[in-house]
């Protein structure tokens, strides 16, 4: 089987109730970039890549956009292949993980079909047919998030991730202190998220101030130096999300003992195939992480939810949606969804999810 034509299409998501918050960034609507693969057999695959806005991480939609036109003509001819297509891509253009990681899943999504197995069971088998998920607040009064957090403990989420502003530590840390009040003793665990917006004296306050309180304290500070010299000092499990940007990153931190897990997002570090080899990481090491994604529709929460189906149970911090964020669904069926906090595996081969094409109008680029 051989990839006959790529496609390209823009689709726009708008957020559910927007404004979303996060400390440098407030979005409105996403344009999610998705690609098509037709193989000569007929069969189809689909991918999908959706940076959370511009600011987020070293990612944006139109930056997907120019890199998968760059890669999509070298595609043509080529096996159906995940490590394959993965160092052709390489070939053709330095980093753009994220990017590349649309072609990534569309690929698995096309073999699944092709051998009739789910994209679980290519990255090696299922070890959950349902998964937890997780739910994150945006940034808000610590009133509006407490009162989210109890709703979204009485809804069965294990885990709740609320995130901060980086603006004013003293509510920062009255959000902390009220969300617990809700959730202590519920069994629902707590992440408080930075998103590298803290000054690592406003870290390291949270966690001085903040002893009796169980979070644990995900990419509170902006670079990697910033954690180093925190890690120390702090009371609190820290977790790496927005700097674990490859695998190499993620070998170093996790063998010099720097974070006690991560946060990490399919299309930021590559694709499935890398998501299988920083799950194997991750299990030798014994570091818990979530599988997700920064933003996208059913083809990214499909692709986050099979590879979290594959993880170690006991290793799995969730997976994150954008679904309830999200206004609409552009899937046939019902697409992937969270019921009770938890999201269960698609069935029938491949992603196990089909978008209407027809929302998309016509392709951007074609090849
Ligand atoms: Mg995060």
């Amino acid at each position: 089987m051989k990839i006959k034509s790529v496609e390209l299409f823009r689709h726009d998501l708008p957020v559910r109730g927007g404004p979303y918050k996060m400390a440098n960034a407030e979005v409105w609507s996403l344009q999610t970039t998705l690609v098509k693969l037709t193989a000569d057999n007929g069969l189809t695959g689909w991918g999908e890549t959706c940076p959370v806005g511009p600011t987020y991480a070293e990612a944006y939609s139109g930056g997907a956009q120019a890199a998968l036109q760059q890669i999509a003509p070298a595609l043509i001819g080529q096996d159906v292949r995940p490590l394959t297509i993965g160092r052709l891509m390489n070939g053709q253009l330095n980093g753009h993980n994220y990017a590349k990681a649309a072609i990534d899943i569309a690929v698995h999504d096309l073999l699944g079909k092709h051998l009739g197995l789910r994209v679980a069971d290519l990255l090696g088998g299922v070890a959950a047919e349902r998964v937890p998920s997780y739910y994150a607040t945006g940034v808000g009064a610590p009133e509006e998030i407490a009162s989210i957090a109890a709703e979204k403990r009485d809804e069965g989420y294990p885990r709740l991730q609320i995130k901060m502003s980086g603006k004013d530590v003293e509510r920062d840390i009255e959000t902390i202190r009220r969300v617990w009040d809700k959730i202590a003793g519920s069994g629902m665990r707590l992440a408080v998220d930075g998103n590298r917006g803290w000054t690592t004296r406003d870290a390291l306050r949270v966690s001085r101030e903040c002893p009796d309180i169980p979070f644990i304290l995900e990419q509170p500070c902006n670079r990697i130096e910033d954690l180093e010299k925190i890690r120390p000092q702090i009371h609190h499990g820290l977790y790496m999300d927005e700097n674990g940007v490859d695998l190499a990153t993620v070998i170093r931190a996790a063998g010099r003992g720097l974070v006690d897990g991560f946060g990490m997002k399919v299309t930021r570090i590559g694709g499935l195939l890398q998501m299988a080899a920083f799950r194997d990481i991750c299990e030798a090491v014994s570091l818990p992480h979530t599988c997700d994604d920064a933003w996208g529709g059913d083809i990214i929460a499909a692709a986050c939810t099979h590879v979290a189906a594959t993880v170690k149970p006991s290793l799995l911090e969730g997976v994150w949606l954008a679904e309830p964020m999200i206004e609409g669904s552009y899937s046939i069926g019902e697409g992937v969804r969270i019921r009770d906090g938890h999201i269960a595996l698609p069935q029938g081969p491949g992603l196990g999810v089909e978008p209407d094409e027809t929302l998309f109008g016509t392709a951007m680029a074609s090849f």
